[in-house]
């Protein structure tokens, strides 16, 4: 998929399932380009990666365009990511936690800590498109659909909208 056909997706549909997801609170940065990561090896690509800063409700998403075949596989890997803003909390606890212990130790929890964190969204994707039907396309319409209701409903004054919260 090439970089303009990604972007155009995202911006149709990123701030919907930021409401779906809850998470209207943070503002989240899309960056693309290819990915590098150490631990990617083979034919094993890592397509799409969450960086916090929850003490700023902030989230970084980097999304590497070259590996998305379609609209929903795209939204699938973005949705993932977001759903790495959910334990972005534990992110604080992370660093703090490994500036207090040695190196050979700081790699046992690094290990520990990505499969903890990637089992969670594992199965939050689970419940998500197994347990309530929720696949990522339908929900980002259906969120896109919500979106738009609310704002017509706020322009006629029908609900007010809501008040955000200072930091
Ligand atoms: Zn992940």
């Amino acid at each position: 998929m090439d970089r303009t056909q990604a972007k155009r997706i995202v911006d149709r549909y990123l701030r919907a399932l930021r409401c779906a997801l809850q998470l209207n609170d943070w503002q989240i940065d899309i960056v693309w380009g290819h990915i590098d990561d150490d631990r990617a090896t083979g034919n094993w690509q890592i397509r799409g990666k969450c960086r916090v800063k929850p003490e700023y409700l902030r989230a970084q998403i980097e999304l590497d365009d070259a590996t998305f075949d379609t609209e929903a596989d795209l939204l699938d890997v973005l949705r993932h990511e977001m759903f790495h803003i959910f334990h972005a909390d534990l992110y604080l606890f992370k660093e703090q936690a490994f500036v207090q212990v040695s190196e050979t130790a700081k790699e046992a929890m690094e290990l520990a800590w990505q499969k903890g964190v990637e089992s969670l969204v594992l199965h939050v994707e689970r419940m998500m498109d197994c347990g309530l039907g929720m696949l990522p396309l339908a929900m980002a319409a259906r969120a896109s659909e919500y979106v738009r209701r609310r704002r017509d409903f706020e322009k006629t004054g029908a609900i007010r909208r809501p008040v955000k919260r200072s930091k």
